[in-house]
């Protein structure tokens, strides 16, 4: 094909950003109390704990970004959830080979004073099978004299046991080091699995997000547990809409009320970052009868930067009269017009009002998040682009746009190959023009430019 021409490793990539580049992701698992939060915190490097004893709040999977030696990733702390002994094992077993099927490498921490336990048997028994990289972490090796209680953890048949204090710091660095070489040049794809598509609830407090579930769900809040041939968490529900299934995301933070002492706000942040990571798609509340606010604007960035398709739900319309939406108009121009491509519908969690409208929107918006255009296609269309509007010259020069390629799809990357730098405003003008072709409604699209040295 006409890419063969193009030797990629030749362009220096001038964007600086990692464009449509997904980050590895590494799950830490194991039982309660062997020190998973305490270990992601010192991973993170950070001291405030995570580890508060919040019920609800370290017991389900939290994402961070993580950084090592120059190097990104994901950070997954899958907890642990109620500590009844028999349900235990087999929840634990659930997140690993979750864990094993989704991210590049599982951590099974074990508490290496304690030993191995019938639990941490039975998760080393599911990972033992793992084609994911797996790393066995033996934590609370506080110093030197303990490191051959670790050794005896050889017995779980997942490779040398290393050493860690997640506690006083040491051995970490030999982890880290570890878990970067065992990650994958590039992480999976991670598409879909054919299952039901993931949505992510998000809003600010009382925006209406547990009513707009309760409205979803008809009331009835059934907790899946396990759907055979699907990897559902037990903080996931799934939804019947539109004749079909799907899935909402980390809805467990919907139901479980925490108070509103100190901290909790970051907790909420945290939260619907990872409900945003684990989702395909974003229905972002805003309060249509209440001004456009900073907040909203901080989840909107969140999906952004996240890449995942939106659309944005104005909830308690039942209570906007005439004025009110005379301003909303003002702001959505004003406060949205970073995403004049999502979509937006009006809603009542209240009444129900509309409320089937977002089957369609959600629809449109994964279309567009998954849509690939052929490489033909792209540079038919190219030709005609830059044949009418060219780039604007660089330090007397005509920069030229050789050839353009989707390189990734969810969401929709392109990357344009040109002899010269391609200013912003020419880049948006792209961006522009290839949704006016192409139709991408309800998805961000990332354009990257590679320069040919
Ligand atoms: P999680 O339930 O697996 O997330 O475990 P936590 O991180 O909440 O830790 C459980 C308990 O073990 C806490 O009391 C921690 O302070 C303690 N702990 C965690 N890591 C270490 C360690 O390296 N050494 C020691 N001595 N205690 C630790
Ligand atoms: P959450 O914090 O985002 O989960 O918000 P809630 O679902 O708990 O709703 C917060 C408040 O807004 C509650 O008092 C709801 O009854 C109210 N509310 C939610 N949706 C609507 C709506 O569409 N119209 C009106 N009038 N009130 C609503």
């Amino acid at each position: 094909s006409d890419e063969s021409d193009w030797n990629v490793e030749g362009f220096e990539d001038v964007d600086g950003d990692t464009g449509g580049v997904a980050m590895p992701v590494v799950a830490i698992v194991g039982r309660p109390n062997v020190g998973k939060s305490s270990l992601v915190n010192r991973i993170l490097g950070r001291r405030e704990a995570v580890v508060e004893d919040v019920p609800g709040v370290t017991r389900d999977r939290v994402s961070y970004t993580a950084n090592w030696a120059g190097r990104g990733f994901i950070l997954q702390d899958t907890g642990g959830w109620e500590p009844d002994a028999k349900g235990m094992a087999q929840s634990i077993a659930r997140q690993a080979e979750h864990a094993m099927r989704t991210a590049d490498a599982v951590v099974l921490v074990v508490d290496g004073v304690v030993g191995a336990t019938a639990t941490d048997e039975a998760v080393a028994r599911v990972l033992r099978r793992s084609k994911t990289p797996v790393l066995l972490a033996a934590n609370k090796i506080d110093d030197e004299r303990m490191e051959a209680e670790a050794a005896s953890l050889w017995s779980l048949g997942l490779g040398e046991p290393r050493p860690v204090s997640a506690t006083h710091g040491r051995g970490s660095g030999d982890l880290l080091d570890a878990i970067l070489e065992a990650l994958p040049e590039t992480p999976r794809e991670r598409e879909a699995t054919g299952g039901p598509r993931r949505v992510a609830l998000v809003g600010k407090p009382n925006v209406g997000k547990s009513s707009l579930m309760n409205k979803l769900t008809g009331g009835e809040r059934a907790v899946v547990d396990n759907v055979a041939g699907t990897t559902v968490d037990p903080i996931d529900e799934l939804v019947e809409l539109g004749g079909r299934t799907w899935q909402f995301v980390d809805t467990a933070g919907l139901r479980k009320r925490v108070n509103t002492a100190s901290g909790h706000e970051y907790y909420a942040s945290l939260r619907t970052r990872s409900a945003i990571e684990a989702a395909e798609v974003v229905v972002l509340l805003i309060d249509a009868s209440e001004p456009i606010t900073e907040q909203d604007q901080r989840v909107l960035s969140m999906v952004i930067d996240a890449g995942r398709a939106l659309v944005i739900a104005f909830n308690k319309w039942d209570l906007v009269d005439e004025d009110r939406r005379y301003t909303l108009d003002k702001e959505i121009d004003r406060e949205l017009s970073r995403v004049p491509w999502a979509r937006r519908v009006n809603i009542s969690a209240k009444t129900g009002r509309s409320v089937q409208k977002l089957v369609p929107a959600l629809d449109e918006a994964l279309a567009s998040w998954d849509k690939r255009i052929t490489t033909g296609q792209l540079n038919n269309w190219l030709k005609e682009i830059i044949a009418a509007t060219p780039p604007p010259l660089r330090g007397g020069r005509q920069p030229r746009v050789m050839f353009a390629t989707q390189a990734a799809t969810r969401p929709p990357t392109f990357v344009f190959f040109t002899t010269g730098f391609l200013e912003a405003g020419y880049r948006r003008f792209l961006e522009r023009k290839l949704r006016e072709q192409f139709n991408f409604d309800g998805s961000p699209v990332r354009v990257n430019v590679r320069v040919r040295d």
